[in-house]
């Protein structure tokens, strides 16, 4: 009597439902990536207790026809890939033919469908052997899953209140509504609509939804993105590090327009911030970064929040590059001078055309010739409510964009008067980073001092990292290191960079080390430098309740203005502020 037999297709689907079907939030997923496939304008998601009684998506795209429906439902049959070769570059966001089969073993699921060209829909339940059956319907696509997992209670018993599973749906859908701009989203919880989001046809729509799922004050305090090299392309925005979070909670990375959650991304972001932000805290960011899919790999998780990328280490640089780049050109001038219009432009690449006015169209059409109409043009998207009375600009070229020192208050603020009304700036975080920016200079520009180590470190690693040591020889050398192998699993550390001259040697050979090994490159030491740096420069600069001259008044405010990153200090506050005479205007009630 044999003992090993098949398992009943049934069974074969609930077992796939286990690694795709976590939760309410992994079907509204599922299913409005077969949407975003079928490429809809517009989407609806409904959902009932937190999707565990109701969840319905429905979609103007494509549709599928009466003779595909049961396919539809069926595993490992999928219209998106037919051959090994298109599994290797795959521009779809599903691919493996299973989402529908699991969710519909594991649930009361009823597909809706119809295609453009055919007279009327067909509507089928997701149990087995069913017929499709005629319906009147609009074209598209409409799923219906109730009761999920009525039939699985070990798996019910996992969710978690209706309010949690809902805040799961709702970021699912914030994610999704984020990477595709040009698609209309609807979201309605318990009858409710919660987010109703019109398709992104000009930068004003744009900002409108980023304000919608991110909040006024990021939609408010972003540096665009828009970097290109010949293999990869990172489009978006980055919050002034001056907007940053408790939590990791606002950071959106999209991968061929997938979201994604990746360490390798969020190391090298978290490294390009590391200079600018206040420990502890976290960068809001929503970026995409596009590539050839043949160089990634999506099929290594079920639910296809994971990647790989053939060429890990580029993709790491690179992000932290233009990351560090971005942010350290955020100051006075950048700011005012930012060309509102390349963030249409941008998006308009990064999104499938939809019908109607394209992005890029807009951009072209409306694009200004002026400086000045930029400078407006930018105002207008930062400050919608007050774009009606930026119209005519007196901005006066003569004056720089931190304008000229009136008067200092309590020694602690500079008042400055530019062109826009007044400016006023915290002097000691403003001289703080210039000091610190000057002092990273220097460093850079000097030759490494190394600190000879009294008794010299010997300890052992693994024979990798003794490895490394030898591969990266150079790389030590040229941080100021003096370090061997003396044995295969063995090395010595007999100098040290002087700026670390109190570190533990041993541990940071060791944190070195680790990083090479898990990223390719280590930033360790030259954060820990800038550490120390930071620290002398915090001491170096002049404390608040020192008197200034208008003279040197005016001598930092235009240090400001060429100092890279100088919108913060060191520590993540701010360290200038503009109120513009419309805003004191306002305040004032004047001319209303
Ligand atoms: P996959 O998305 O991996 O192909 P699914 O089980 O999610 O697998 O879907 C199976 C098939 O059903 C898809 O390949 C597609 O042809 C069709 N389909 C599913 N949802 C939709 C939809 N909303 N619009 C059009 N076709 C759809
Ligand atoms: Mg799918």
């Amino acid at each position: 009597m044999p003992r090993i037999h098949s398992l009943p297709s049934h069974l074969v689907n609930q077992i796939a439902a286990g690694e795709v079907v976590e939760r309410p939030s992994s079907v509204v997923k599922e299913l409005v990536e077969n949407s975003l496939d079928a490429n809809a304008g517009a989407v609806t998601v409904e959902v009932e207790a937190g999707g565990t009684r109701l969840i319905r998506v429905s979609d103007d795209g494509s549709g599928i026809g009466c003779e595909d429906l049961s396919a539809a439902l069926s595993r490992h049959a999928t219209s998106k890939i037919s051959s090994l070769q298109d599994l290797e570059s795959i521009a779809s966001l599903g691919f493996r033919g299973e989402a529908l089969p699991s969710i519909a073993s594991v649930s009361r699921l009823e597909l809706k469908s119809k295609l453009e060209q055919a007279e009327h829909g067909w509507r089928i339940q997701g149990r087995d052997n069913e017929q499709p059956v005629p319906d009147a319907l609009a074209q598209g696509t409409q799923v219906e899953v109730r009761e999920l997992f009525y039939n699985v209670p070990a798996r019910k018993k996992f969710l978690r209140t209706e309010q949690t599973e809902y805040k799961h749906i709702e970021s699912l859908f914030k994610s999704m509504a984020l990477s595709h701009a040009a698609v209309a989203f609807k979201l309605i919880h318990n009858q409710k609509v919660i987010y109703q989001l019109p398709s992104v046809q000009s930068i004003e729509d744009h900002r409108r939804r980023l304000a919608a799922i991110c909040g006024k004050s990021f939609a408010e305090s972003l540096v665009e993105i828009d970097i290109d090299n010949e293999l990869l392309q990172l489009r978006g925005w980055v919050a002034l590090p001056t907007f940053n979070r408790s939590q990791a909670d606002m950071q959106y990375f999209f991968v061929n327009n997938r979201m994604v959650r990746d360490k390798l991304v969020s190391h090298a972001v978290r490294q390009a911030y590391q200079d600018v932000l206040f420990h502890g805290r976290h960068p809001a960011y929503v970026l995409s970064l596009s590539m050839n899919p043949q160089e990634l790999d999506v099929n290594v998780h079920p639910q296809k929040h994971e990647v790989r990328f053939r060429n890990s280490r580029a993709v790491h640089d690179f992000l932290f590059r233009s990351l560090h780049q971005a942010l350290a050109g955020v100051h006075p001038e950048s700011q005012a001078d930012t060309p509102a219009f390349a963030v249409a432009e941008s998006w308009a690449q990064a999104q499938p055309q939809q019908s109607g006015l394209s992005l890029t169209q807009f951009a072209q059409r409306e694009r200004p010739n002026h400086v000045q109409d930029q400078v407006q043009a930018y105002n207008a998207l930062l400050n919608p409510a007050q774009a009606d009375v930026h119209t005519d600009d007196n901005r006066d070229p003569q004056i720089p964009p931190l304008g000229f020192a009136v008067a200092q208050l309590k020694g602690i603020y500079i008042l400055a008067e530019n062109s826009d009304g007044l400016i006023i700036v915290d002097m000691h975080a403003a001289h703080e980073r210039i000091v610190y920016e000057r002092m990273k200079q220097n460093a850079l520009q000097e030759d490494v001092i190394s600190q000879p180590l009294l008794v010299p470190a010997a300890f052992s690693v693994s024979q990798a990292e003794a490895d490394l040591v030898e591969e990266n020889a150079p790389f030590f050398t040229h941080l100021g290191f003096a370090v061997e192998r003396i044995a295969p699993e063995q090395i010595r550390v007999k100098a040290i960079p002087a700026l670390l001259k109190n570190a533990n040697s041993e541990q940071l050979m060791r944190d070195v080390l680790a990083d090479l090994s898990e990223h390719g490159q280590s930033q360790r030491v030259q954060e820990l430098q800038n550490e120390m740096l930071s620290t002398m420069a915090c001491h170096a600069s002049v404390r608040a309740n020192r008197l200034l001259s208008l003279e040197e008044m005016n001598a930092l405010l235009r240090d400001i203005e060429h100092t890279e990153r100088s919108g913060q200090c060191n520590h993540g506050r701010p360290t200038w502020k503009q109120l513009s005479l419309n805003q004191l205007d306002k305040f004032f009630l004047r001319g209303q």
